[in-house]
C-alpha cells in the first residue's frame, strides 16, 4: 500500500477504492510482475493479460452496467491509472479504457454500445486510437486519411503513426478525412475492425521505453467499412476529440503522477539498504534533501490532480486545466525520475532497475497526447482570449467604417 509521501486524500478513501486497490495491486504482482521483462522483449503485453485484467474488473471501469461495465465513477479509473504505473507497468489501459470507451459511449448508437463495450469491458476487443500519422502529428487538422462515401460504405486509404495498442487491438477509431481540404470540419472518426480486408499493421516500434505498451503503424488500402461504423455525425470527428482530449491529458498526468510516487518508493527503500563511507545512502543530508524535494513535488501535484479528477467527474475540466496537468505532471515526472535515478548510481542506468525504466518512460510523456509545447499554445490561448476577441471586435468595427 501508498508509503508515507503521499497524503491523505478523500477522493480514493472508500473502503470499495481500498478494495480495488489492495486487488489490484495483489493481481499485478501475481499476474504481471513475474512475465514482465518475457513481455518487454516480445514489444507487448499479450491478450490472455488483458483478458485477466478485464475478467478482474479493472478495464473501463466507469462503463454503466447495461455496457458490461461495473458502472464505477471515473476516480476508480483514474486509480487504476495511477497505481498502474506506481507498481512499474507500462501499458495501454488509458487508451483502451479511458479513451477509446468513453468516445463510444458518449456519442455511439445504442448498437454501436452493445457491440463494442461489453466486449472493451471483458478485455476480449482491445480498443486503439488513431489521430497521429506521418505527416500529421501537433497539427492534427492536416491529417491525410481519406474515408469515400461508397453509398452504403466507406472505403478508407491512408496510413497511421505511433499508434498505442496498435498491434494487440481488435479495432481502430480511426480519425478520417470525409471531404477534401484541410478543414477541421471534414473529419470524421469511424472504427474499422482488424479483420476487414486491406488493414494491415507494421510490427511494434523499438522504442527507448514503455516497451510492453506496443505503438505501431497501421495501413488502409481499399478498407470497405460500413456506415454503421461512424462514430457521431460524419464531419464532427475533430469537434468530438477536442471535447475528449481533456480525459486524455488528465489520464497521462495521473500516470505520470503515479509513476513519480512508485520511483520515489522505490529510491526511499533503495537508499537505505545500499550504503558508502560505512553509511547508509540515506544518511546523507544530500540523498534526504533530494528526496524530501521529489516527496515535496509529489504531494503538490497529487492535490491539483485529485481536484482535476473531481471536476472531470462534475463534467467542469476544462481544456486548459486539463493541459496545465498534463505539461506540470510530466515536467514533475522528468524531475522526479532523474534525481531519483542519481541516487541510485551506477544501478539506476541498468535497466533491470525500475527506476531505469521509468527514467525512459517518462520521457515521452512530454510528446505524446499534445507535446507540452501544445499544451502551453492551449492554456496561451485561454489566457489571451478576451484580448483575441477584443482586437478581432475592433478589426471588424474598423472595417465596418471603411465600408460605409
Ligand atoms: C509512444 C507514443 C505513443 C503514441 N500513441 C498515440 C496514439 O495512440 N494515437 C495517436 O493518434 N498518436 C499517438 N502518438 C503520437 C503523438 O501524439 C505525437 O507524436 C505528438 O502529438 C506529436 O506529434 P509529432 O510526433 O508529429 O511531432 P510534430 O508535430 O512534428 O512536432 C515536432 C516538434 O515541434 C513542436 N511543435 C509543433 N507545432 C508547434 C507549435 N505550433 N508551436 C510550438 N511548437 C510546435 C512540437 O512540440 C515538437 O517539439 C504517440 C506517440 C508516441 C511517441
Amino acid at each position: 500500500m501508498l508509503s508515507n509521501i503521499t497524503i491523505s486524500r478523500d477522493l480514493y478513501s472508500s473502503d470499495e477504492h481500498q478494495m480495488v486497490r489492495q486487488a489490484l495491486e495483489d493481481f499485478i504482482k501475481k499476474e504481471a510482475l513475474p512475465h514482465y521483462e518475457k513481455w518487454e522483449k516480445e514489444g507487448c503485453m499479450p491478450k490472455s493479460f488483458w483478458q485477466k485484467f478485464g475478467e478482474q474488473g479493472f478495464l473501463c471501469m466507469d462503463i454503466p452496467e447495461e455496457y458490461g461495465g461495473s458502472g464505477f465513477d471515473f476516480s476508480f479509473s483514474s486509480m487504476v491509472l495511477e497505481e498502474v504505473r506506481r507498481l512499474g507497468i507500462d501499458f495501454g489501459v488509458a487508451v483502451h479504457s479511458d479513451i477509446v470507451a468513453p468516445y463510444i459511449l458518449n456519442y455511439g448508437t445504442e448498437e454501436q454500445k452493445q457491440r463494442f463495450l461489453p466486449k472493451m469491458v471483458s478485455g476480449e476487443w482491445i480498443g486503439c486510437i488513431g489521430m497521429s500519422e506521418p505527416s500529421a502529428g501537433s497539427d492534427l487538422k492536416s491529417l491525410k486519411t481519406v474515408a469515400t462515401d461508397m453509398g452504403d460504405h466507406y472505403l478508407i486509404n491512408g496510413s497511421k503513426t505511433f499508434i498505442t495498442n496498435g498491434y494487440v487491438a481488435d479495432f481502430v477509431l480511426c480519425a478520417c478525412r470525409t471531404n477534401k481540404g484541410t478543414d477541421s470540419e471534414g473529419i470524421s472518426l469511424i472504427m474499422i475492425e482488424k479483420d476487414r480486408e486491406g488493414f494491415t499493421t507494421g510490427q511494434p516500434f523499438e522504442k527507448i521505453g514503455i516497451k510492453c505498451q506496443d505503438t505501431c503503424e497501421l495501413f488502409f488500402e481499399d478498407v470497405k467499412v460500413p456506415k454503421e461504423n461512424l462514430l457521431g455525425d460524419e464531419g464532427m470527428g475533430f469537434r468530438l476529440m477536442m471535447n475528449e482530449l481533456p480525459r486524455e491529458r488528465l489520464g497521462i498526468a495521473v500516470e505520470a503522477l503515479g509513476t513519480a510516487i512508485g520511483v520515489v518508493e522505490k529510491t526511499l527503500q533503495y537508499v537505505t539498504e545500499r550504503r558508502a563511507f560505512k553509511k547508509a545512502i540515506a544518511d546523507f543530508q544530500n540523498t534526504q534533501f533530494k528526496l524530501a524535494d521529489c516527496a515535496a513535488e509529489v504531494q503538490v501535484y497529487q492535490s491539483f490532480l485529485d481536484r482535476c479528477v473531481e471536476l472531470q467527474m462534475e463534467h467542469k475540466l476544462t481544456t486548459e486545466q486539463a493541459s496545465i496537468a498534463k505539461f506540470k505532471a510530466t515536467d514533475m515526472l522528468d524531475k522526479v525520475v532523474d534525481e531519483c535515478l542519481q541516487l541510485h548510481g551506477g544501478y539506476g542506468y541498468i535497466w533491470e532497475y525500475d527506476v531505469a525504466r521509468a527514467y525512459a518512460a517518462a520521457r515521452v510523456t512530454r510528446i505524446y497526447g499534445g507535446t507540452n509545447e501544445i499544451m502551453k499554445l492551449i492554456i496561451s490561448r485561454g489566457l489571451f482570449k478576451e484580448h483575441y476577441l477584443a482586437e478581432k471586435r475592433k478589426a471588424a468595427a474598423n472595417g465596418a467604417a471603411l465600408q460605409n
